[in-house]
């Protein structure tokens, strides 16, 4: 029996749960599928959530820009909007980044969106830090927020359920190609047929498109006890630590170790090693009256492309597999922008257009050269 959606999209972690999202409320007819709950399985089960705008990548930056143009109106303020907790965020960098920092500043900053540079001494007067600290240019974004990740893709998920059909709990084990605008997938015992797929399917992508230049990456996420309070988060860029506060005595912070595999379910487990090193980092960024200790380190992961930025858009010209993967740790504040993305590549492509990435290219999966691999994966 065939069932028939313009669009699937395969993976409701908050990536596919917000391209589904967006394209439900652009009127198409979508249908989310995943293999366990929305937004509970993979990465955006652990996820730090935190939207700011600074990267030493101006691509990353023009797509984070992108997400937060989509957040003052339609889908994306009902949703993921309003998991959003505003609490600025302080950045720290090696003074020979002041220029890079200056020119996103330059570019970046809005009446909307404000951006400044702190001095070491309203660092600490704002009660973050150890002491002023005179080697470090800081960046302050006041309007950057903590997202509750989970709630904001269930709430997407939820779009999908009253305007589509969300399938949990369904694993898609292959993609089945029969043309550039028919693919079918298998659902129980009845076929979905749709005229494009999404893959979004983060960690797990190669299960799908098995030679994708993708791999699985450990983010362990500590959460430690401090006794002082942190009272916004604060990154290091240096020591490359963070300290996010959950409450006034404790902090989520990050763990230095990190393991690379194919696959999440091959990533090593954390152990003592990776409390010490968080119990450090706390530390350096709280100083010694933080006397930090770790309640937990929880396995993270994501999906880690070759050169950092993720790969967005149509596997090649003729075929019909959108690709959202490849966020490297990012994909929360990159998710609004990758479904808008997406609707204006699918809209092209059900119109019977080549989709254009123009402005977008140097995230589109033909950069680096998919094409072959993932016609491989598809059965004509
Ligand atoms: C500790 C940690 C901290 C982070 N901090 C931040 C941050 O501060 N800011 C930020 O922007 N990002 C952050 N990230 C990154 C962000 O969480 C991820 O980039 C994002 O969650 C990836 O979402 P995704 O939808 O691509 O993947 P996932 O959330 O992994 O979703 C993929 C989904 O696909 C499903 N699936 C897989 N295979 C199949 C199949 N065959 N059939 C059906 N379903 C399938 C899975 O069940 C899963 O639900 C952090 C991540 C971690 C782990």
């Amino acid at each position: 029996m065939y069932i028939d959606y313009d669009v699937a999209v395969i993976g409701a972690g908050i990536i596919g749960a917000s391209i589904a999202a967006r394209l439900c409320s652009a009127g198409l007819a979508v249908a989310l599928i995943d293999r366990g709950a929305a937004g509970a399985s993979g990465a955006s089960g652990y996820s730090g959530g935190l939207l700011r705008l600074y990267d030493a990548d101006p691509a990353l930056m023009a797509l984070t820009a992108l997400s937060l143009g989509q957040l003052a109106e339609g889908v994306f303020a009902e949703t993921y909007g309003k998991a959003l907790r505003r609490t600025g965020v302080i950045y720290r960098a090696a003074m020979d980044q002041a220029e890079a920092i200056d020119g996103a500043i330059r570019s970046f900053a809005r009446p909307d969106y404000p951006m400044r540079l702190l001095s070491a001494q309203e660092v600490v007067d704002m009660g973050v830090g150890n002491s002023a600290d005179s080697q470090r240019i800081n960046l302050y974004e006041p309007h950057a927020s903590i997202g509750n990740v989970r709630q904001a893709s269930s709430a997407l998920a939820n779009v999908v359920r009253q305007q589509g059909l969300l399938l949990e709990h369904c694993e898609i084990q292959s993609i089945d190609c029969v043309s550039r605008h028919e693919v079918r997938l298998a659902v129980g015992q009845a076929t979905l047929r749709c005229r494009a797929v999404v893959v979004a399917t983060g960690a797990w992508t190669r299960q799908l498109l098995p030679d994708l230049p993708l791999h699985s990456r450990s983010i362990p996420l500590a959460r430690v006890g401090t006794a002082v309070h942190c009272t916004v988060p604060l990154i290091d860029a240096v020591s490359q630590s963070y300290a996010i506060p959950l409450t006034s005595a404790i902090v989520q912070s990050g763990c230095g170790l990190r393991d690379e595999a194919r696959y999440p379910e091959q990533l090593a487990a954390s152990d003592r090693r990776h409390d010490e090193d968080a119990r450090s980092r706390v530390q350096g960024l709280l100083g010694a009256a933080a006397q930090p200790a770790v309640l937990d380190v929880l396995p993270g992961f994501d999906s880690y492309s070759l050169n950092g930025r993720p790969l967005i858009g149509f596997c090649s010209e003729d075929s019909p597999v959108f690709l959202a993967s490849g966020m490297c740790g990012l994909g929360f504040k990159f998710a609004p922008g990758v479904a808008q993305i997406a609707l204006e590549q699918v809209q092209q492509h059900l119109a019977g257009a080549w989709p254009r990435s123009g402005s977008w290219s140097m995230f589109s999966p033909q950069r680096v050269g998919v094409t072959a691999p993932a016609f491989a994966a598809v059965q004509p």
